[in-house]
């Protein structure tokens, strides 16, 4: 099977309507809507590769499934809101760590009656909580000025245990698994029309012990979106940050035939300078792999 990885601008995306010749319902794209971990970082350092946090779209036919509510989430909502449609999508969050939830309050298809969404989470029930209680304290005065319960749309709210599989529609599979995270995170693998990509972040190594469970999830994948926050040289300065390096990334693609690598969950500190470095150097190691971007489109 021939796979193609290809970059373009949100503009020029196609979102399935008005996409000549391709099968739009066989289609798998992934898009990038926020690259950063830790707190958004504009500005015209950041600009190449863009300042706002984790927020990752998947496409798989008619299915649309969201990956973090980090600030990218609401230039999603934007064109969400934008295109008239009635949305019905799957937001499957890593962890509630405010990186990952800031976007939230400001996705504006959530407070349109129309929609419908199914919310996804898996590192809250092993400790006793739940995504909706742990939203409804997100959104409480005197941090936000309106409740949760002021969203109009439909959601509804799943907590699941790592390791569960989820099988949204139209024949697209979740597969999940722990991470090593402080509070625990989760990873996500999507596969859908014989293609597969992996959502892994907020996750610490340890040198020379790959984490099996991820090398069990990534493998033989077609892309890894992996916690590239750090490099190997800057890591042992972070040790229990909860973080990881493009460098173990492309060990555990390379052990895990994966094919391809996106370094994503870009620490504030790494400007676009930085990255353009990384990038360098990652294309050099894993051909065909890059380094995440806001506003790039990749079809699988
Ligand atoms: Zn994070
Ligand atoms: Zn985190």
């Amino acid at each position: 099977m021939s796979r193609r990885v290809v970059g373009r601008e949100p503009d020029a995306a196609s979102s399935g309507r008005g996409a000549g010749a391709r099968n739009a319902s066989a289609d798998f794209t992934v898009r990038f809507w926020g690259v950063r971990g830790t707190v958004p970082c504009p500005g015209s350092a950041t600009m190449r590769y863009g300042g706002n946090t984790a927020c990752v779209e998947m496409r798989c036919g008619g299915q649309q499934l969201i990956f973090d509510a980090g600030s990218g989430l609401r230039q999603l909502g934007r064109e969400m809101a934008a295109s008239g449609e009635p949305a019905h999508a799957h937001l499957f969050f890593t962890h509630t760590h405010m990186d990952h939830v800031i976007g939230l309050p400001f996705f504006r298809p959530a407070y349109d009656r129309r929609n419908h969404f199914q919310f996804w989470s898996g590192n809250l029930s092993g400790q006793g909580r739940r995504l909706e209680e742990v939203l409804e304290q997100l959104m409480q005065t005197p941090f936000f000025p309106v409740p949760l319960d002021i969203m109009r749309a439909s959601i509804a709210f799943h907590d699941f245990t790592p390791g569960e599989r989820i099988e949204p529609g139209d024949g697209v599979i979740v597969l999940t698994a722990a991470l090593n995270h402080p509070g625990g995170a989760v990873a996500y693998r999507v596969e859908f029309g014989g293609r597969s990509a992996c959502y892994v972040t907020d996750t610490e190594h340890v040198p020379g012990k790959p984490d099996s469970s991820v090398l069990d999830l990534i493998h033989d994948a077609d892309l890894v979106i992996y916690d590239a926050t750090y490099t190997d040289e800057e890591f042992e300065r972070f040790r229990s940050w909860g973080h990881s390096t493009w460098q173990e990334g492309v060990r555990l693609c390379e052990q895990a035939r994966a094919r391809r690598l996106v370094a994503f969950h870009h620490d504030p500190e790494h400007d676009d300078e930085a990255l353009d470095r990384i990038a360098a150097e990652l294309e050099h190691r894993l051909p065909g792999s890059q380094v995440a971007r806001e506003g790039v489109m990749i079809v699988l």
